[in-house]
């Protein structure tokens, strides 16, 4: 730009300070973009790039959006993944010569937004801050929206991963000093999110705790629990940093900072929530279709944000599990008492989101008409819930603040359907202040005796098209059409010429004009203070608000629990510190509830660690072993929720982690095939299971040659039947018949398959899961299901024949070394070791006990055997 103007400096200078955001800039009633950001903007926004200056050499590219309506146009440039900053005149144009000072008073990141137009109401919109201090990773956890403030210490990179998952922040900021090995160790995590980098001095420790120190008024983090996490307070103090920055605004809505630790809930993977599809299908992502999709009924915001929450975080603590439970099937045995909290819930509008606005500031009126409407259901929700009679029942109606005081106020003062605008008066209840009932009445008065003028005039003038009539640039006046000119008073003064009309305004009407627009202009302000006033007086009270949604939220989702049980006729389950899991007649809660038209058949399962710790299950593709096991899982993982399963009865031992290594799940967006997912997914679960966790493996061994896929199988299920650090309870499910042979040399191992019958040349898939291995793998009969051409299907016995006799064959098809269909009949180099009865090596190998045998010795016997061979 050649001289840039003195907007232009200012603009330029202001930009500088906020290099990464599209500006928009305030001139008059609009928001304007220069430069990059222009053209930026104006793609996203589809909207016309001009340019000041045009054709000159210090053309500007511009475009701009009206400030009345640049709401819309802020949420879509964020939505598209920018950052805006929003700078606005702040002083008075008519008080200044020259340039009007200017500043940025917000930023609008994905991660910090308050306006609802811009959040999903049963989602949380969280700002993730991550800190590296010592050995330990900080996490700061801030919606901005409800107040919501988290903080917790983990030890690993991938600790960081799971509460990325777990949490699914819309925006992550780190230090610069980590970016480069978080965003190689997080790649994946970081994927469709925006990641911002701030200097290190935000995170420096002394500064963080300091930061805190200032924003909760006190000198020491005790009482939020985090004194001792040195992790935690970078992070937290950090993102107050980054929150102040956004907003430079009172965030008066965080209230306080909560402590949480990661082993006081039950571990999730990645993989695991992904694949056990608790709040998205694996194929769409959808809602519907996951376990949370099955599970809401949540007639709240907050409800459906804190179910979300608790799918995600299932608790490890029997007592805490217990007494949801406990709540849930009171709720379940009293349907009255639950038909009318749920219907007195659903008249509660978002308090979370509600009272954040109210703090912000940025309310209007009919914000604070739905918070009255939201706590005039309070009187009788805490009367229905002082009638639970369970821990949790009493401990949350307790907890729930009737909030009189402040429905008082909101009731006397607000008017019932007050306008968006705050500006235009409408707001504030007749009765509620004397002076604007002067000024109402006033204007009023004013206005019905201009209204009596038009008649009174027509009959002195005799003119019967005489009107009286306002606008806003003229004010009052009366119109006298050019054909009646004549007949106008001398009284009259003109006021302005129409093609058909002239327009006068009589001393007198003037009189009553200044009244009724003073009293108007009066008003208007009036009722703004007044509305500020109130708005600021529910503010204060905004921690018993933020107390009561929380109560309501659990209760909410326990209503839900319980109509669901109620619905699908689950169980309570009997929780304890165990190490068994059995459920008799379990059904899967998300299958069972989509009701696809074939009756879901029940099915038991009997784990213990101590016992029956493997269960390695065959049977057919479709039979349903993976839907047995994934039902497994979820009514374990929703026993840890607090809800009822669906099942006829439920033993859950707790687990303290689910592990879940299922089919070809697909990450080469990582750069990794599948097999090294594969993998790697195990490799995790074998690295951290313990005897409390609960693990299921599908088809593990499948990326690779059957004799490769084989023998890891093998090998990863007497890793984890042998080695009591990891000895889990397991549901193994595999292709590989072989395996069914480790039940005859590992006592806690057993074999189970789900029943099919095969009935002319078909199989009925029987969907019952029976004690031991499955005889046949009736792949062609599945293929001829899927719809394989006959002429394929009838080859393919052939060859199958042909493999199983041994033979070869005129037609030159493959011949394996080992049949799938009869494995133990068939003798092949590679499996002679674990089923040739005779074999010396195995007899030899017996006979050892591996426990009193010195290195030298077992060195001893490995030449020994080598020599057998
Ligand atoms: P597999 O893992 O053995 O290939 P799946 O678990 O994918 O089989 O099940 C195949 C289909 O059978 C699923 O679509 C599911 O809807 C249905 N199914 C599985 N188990 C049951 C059951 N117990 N009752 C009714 N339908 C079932």
């Amino acid at each position: 730009m050649a001289t840039p103007t003195p907007m232009m400096r200012q603009y330029l200078e202001i930009k500088s300070q906020y290099p990464d955001a599209i500006l928009f800039f305030r001139l008059g009633d609009f928001y304007e973009m220069f430069l990059d950001d222009a053209v930026t903007a104006a793609r996203i926004l589809d909207i016309t790039l001009t340019s000041r200056n045009k054709n000159s050499d210090d053309e500007v590219p511009l475009c701009g959006v009206p400030y009345h309506s640049a709401q819309p146009y802020i949420a879509k440039l964020v939505a598209s993944g920018h950052k805006v900053a929003v700078c606005e005149q702040v002083e008075d144009p008519k008080s200044v010569k020259g340039i009007v000072k200017r500043d940025v008073v917000r930023v609008v990141t994905p991660g910090m937004v308050l306006e609802s137009d811009m959040l999903t109401p049963d989602e949380n919109n969280f700002l993730m801050v991550l800190a590296h201090c010592d050995s330990a990773y900080g996490v700061a956890i801030v919606d901005i929206s409800t107040g919501e403030f988290r903080v917790t210490s983990v030890e690993s990179p991938a600790d960081l991963g799971r509460e990325i998952d777990g949490n699914q922040p819309r925006e992550i900021v780190l230090c610069e000093c980590d970016e480069e090995v978080l965003r190689d160790q997080l790649a994946g995590h970081f994927q469709e999110r925006m990641v911002n980098v701030l200097p290190e001095w935000v995170f420096e420790g002394e500064d963080a705790q300091q930061r805190l120190y200032r924003f909760f008024q006190c000198d020491s983090l005790d009482a939020f629990g985090c004194q001792q996490l040195p992790a935690a307070i970078c992070a937290a103090g950090a993102a107050l940093y980054y929150v102040e920055e956004t907003q430079k605004n009172t965030v008066e809505h965080i209230r306080t900072l909560k402590t949480y630790h990661v082993q006081d809930f039950m571990v999730l993977d990645e993989a695991t929530r992904r694949n056990l599809e608790l709040t998205a299908t694996l194929i769409d992502g959808k809602r519907q279709g996951s376990l949370l999709g099955a599970l809401d009924r949540t007639v709240t915001a907050m409800g459906g944000r804190k179910l979300r929450q608790w799918i995600n975080q299932p608790l490890i603590d029997c007592q805490a599990i217990v007494q949801r439970h406990e709540l849930v099937s009171e709720l379940v045995d009293a349907p009255l008492l639950r038909d009318e909290l749920g219907q007195c819930l659903d008249d509660v509008y978002d308090l979370e989101r509600l009272s954040a606005r109210i703090s912000m500031a940025s309310a209007n009126a009919k914000d604070l008409v739905a918070l009255r409407h939201s706590l005039e259901q309070l009187p009788a929700i805490i009367a229905q819930a002082s009638e639970l009679q369970s821990t949790m029942g009493t401990t949350l109606a307790g907890e729930i603040d009737p909030l009189d005081d402040v429905l008082r106020l909101i009731s006397a003062s607000i008017a019932d359907n007050p306008p968006f605008v705050l500006r235009e008066g409408g707001l504030i209840r007749d009765g509620y202040h004397e002076e604007l009932d002067e000024l109402r009445l006033i204007s009023r008065e004013g206005k019905s005796w201009i209204i009596g003028l038009e008649k009174k005039e027509r009959e002195q003038t005799g003119i019967n098209t005489l009107k009286v009539r306002f606008n806003k640039v003229f004010g009052y006046y009366i119109d006298v059409p050019k054909t009646q000119i004549s007949k106008v008073p001398e009284s009259y003064e003109r006021k302005q010429t129409l093609a058909n009309s002239e327009r006068y305004f009589t001393p007198e009407l003037k009189e009553y004009e200044d009244k009724v627009l003073g009293a108007e202009e009066r008003l208007v302000a009036l009722e703004y203070e007044l509305f500020q006033q109130i708005r600021s007086q529910v503010a204060a009270q905004g921690a018993r608000i933020q107390q009561t949604a929380e109560a309501l939220a659990q209760l909410d989702v326990m209503v839900c629990f319980a109509a669901v049980a109620h619905e699908r006729n689950y169980v309570q389950p009997v929780m304890d510190q165990g190490t068994a899991l059995t459920i008799e007649e379990g059904r899967h809660p998300v299958i069972e509830s989509m009701n696809l038209g074939e009756r879901f058949i029940p099915n038991d399962v009997q784990l213990d660690t101590e016992t029956d710790q493997l269960l390695i299950i065959t049977g057919p593709n479709m039979a349903g072993k993976s839907t047995f096991m994934r039902q497994v899982a979820l009514i374990t993982l929703m026993a840890q929720v607090g809800s009822l399963v669906p099942a006829k009865s439920a033993h859950i031992g707790v687990v303290d982690r689910i592990f879940t290594r299922v089919g070809a799940s697909d990450n080469l967006a990582r750069g990794q095939s599948t097999f090294m997912v594969e993998m790697s997914e195990t490799a995790n679960i074998l690295n951290h299971a313990t005897s409390r966790s609960l693990i299921i493996l599908d088809e593990i061994g499948r990326g690779t040659s059957t004799f490769d896929g084989v023998s890891i199988a093998w090998a990863v299920a007497e890793y984890l039947h042998d080695n009591d650090q990891v000895a889990a309870k397991t549901l193994f499910a595999t292709h590989y018949h072989e395996l069914t042979d480790l039940a005859l040399t590992r006592e806690r191992i057993a074999n189970f398959n789900i029943a099919v019958r095969e009935w002319n040349d078909q199989i009925v898939f029987l969907r019952k899961i029976v004690a031991g291995g499955a005889s046949h793998s009736y792949g062609i009969q599945v293929a001829r299901l899927a719809g394989l051409p006959d002429a394929v299907i009838g080859r393919a016995k052939e060859v199958l024949a042909n493999l199983e006799g041994g033979e070869f064959s005129t037609q030159g098809e493959p011949r394996l070394a080992r049949s799938r269909q009869q494995p133990h009949q068939v003798k092949s180099p590679q499996m002679s070791l674990f089923n040739a009865d005779d074999d010396p090596v195995r007899q030899q190998l017996q006979k050892v006990d591996v426990n009193t045998l010195s290195p030298l010795e077992a060195l001893n016997l490995l030449d020994e055997l080598k020599k057998l061979l």
